[in-house]
């Protein structure tokens, strides 16, 4: 049976998007999840990650497991070795911007010299057919909004969280360059955020989430006592930062049309596709929904502005429903609702 590597895959977004594979009654590989548990939690005596159970449990189907870091270029020859391996979605990479600042070194690693040995590993074993996890950060501050996939990267980016991305998509294309065997879909991810409506899979961060829903989802189940709004004099409609925020499982779908490109055959190279929904909402709106989706107030009190944020951003999604015939479908209501009922389901998480 071929094989579909995902890095990462016990992770926020690699989870959602192994659950959306498996979901698809026709679904004709084997998952082989590849990761290091540095954002996942595995339960003591198991073998899997909890999240990875829980999609067992819920699809019926089983995920083969491998602890294994994208660094570790022997363990992933191993699992090379061992599956028919047709194409690598990568999502493993360490993703907390404050946290790149202060540890750039470990960031490299993990994001850039990581991808370079899975990309060797790769090659050695033949398999050229990629799907990357990117990030809207490669823009850097916007020149033009909404932004599209010819907007320029790499200029004033705000973290080394963010170049690691940026130089990660700069490594393909010389990759693409290099053989024409290369395919790699670099999917451009605006502002993920949600869970899956089940409930049973969702948004774990480590300590206290750096992100606004996870920390507004805090907020409301009483976990943090008040949302501090990072900037309320920006150019926007309220004063506050104004982002794309966009449906996890709209996400996953996302990678799901993407797996579907590469069948197509209509590509080769480097291709590089936001997934966003191309509306932008500012901080008070996402409060104002959330506490209509959770019925619980959510206190916020006024902040200065975040080192390296943005005014604002969205993102123009023409590409990918022309590529991948794909368009974000769940609302910011849908996107509140099911971070509540997983917020509320799992108040600590996976270890709950
Ligand atoms: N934000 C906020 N308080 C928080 C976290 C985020 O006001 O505790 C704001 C932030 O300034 C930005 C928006 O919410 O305008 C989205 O921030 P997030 O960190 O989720 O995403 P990113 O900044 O990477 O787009």
């Amino acid at each position: 049976m071929p094989a579909l590597l995902v890095t990462g895959g016990a992770g926020y977004v690699g989870s959602h998007t192994v659950m959306a594979m498996l979901e698809q009654p026709d679904f004709e590989y084997e998952i082989v999840v590849v990761d290091n548990l540095s954002n996942a939690y595995r339960a003591e005596g198991d073998k899997k990650p909890v999240a990875l159970l829980r999609i067992e449990e819920m699809t019926g189907k089983t995920i083969q497991f491998y602890e294994v870091d994208i660094r570790d270029k022997q363990g992933l020859n191993e699992v090379f070795g061992k599956h028919d391996v047709h194409c690598v979605v990568h999502f493993a990479a360490l993703k907390a911007v404050g946290e790149s600042v202060e540890k750039p070194l470990e960031y490299c690693q993990a994001n850039i010299t990581g991808t370079c040995t899975l990309f060797e590993v790769m090659r050695d074993h033949r398999v050229y057919n990629l799907i990357y996890s990117s990030s809207c950060t490669v823009y850097g501050e916007p020149e033009r909004l909404p932004l599209d996939e010819e907007h320029p990267t790499g200029r004033g980016i705000s973290s080394p969280y963010g170049r690691t991305k940026y130089f990660c998509e700069e490594i393909m294309k010389d990759l693409c360059a290099s053989d024409p065997k290369w395919k790699i879909i670099s999917l451009r991810y605006f502002n993920p955020v949600g869970a899956h409506p089940s409930g049973r899979i969702g948004e774990d961060p480590n300590g206290i989430p750096n992100n606004l829903m996870p920390f507004i989802a805090q907020v409301a189940v009483g976990r943090l006592p008040e949302l501090k709004v990072f900037g309320t004099d920006y150019p926007t409609i309220d004063g506050t930062g104004v982002r794309d925020y966009i449906h996890v499982v709209d996400l996953a779908d996302g990678h799901v049309k993407a797996l579907q490109l590469f069948h197509r055959n209509e590509f080769s190279g480097f291709c590089p596709i936001n997934l966003g929904t191309g509306t932008g909402y500012s901080v008070y709106q996402v409060v104002a929904a959330f506490e209509a989706a959770s019925g619980r107030r959510v206190a916020a009190a006024r902040a200065p502005r975040r080192a390296g944020d943005l005014a604002a951003n969205w993102a123009a999604p023409a590409a990918a429903a022309r590529l991948l015939a794909w368009r974000a479908a769940r609302s910011l209501r849908d996107m509140c609702a099911d971070a509540w009922r997983w917020q509320s389901a799992n108040p600590d998480g996976y270890r709950g």
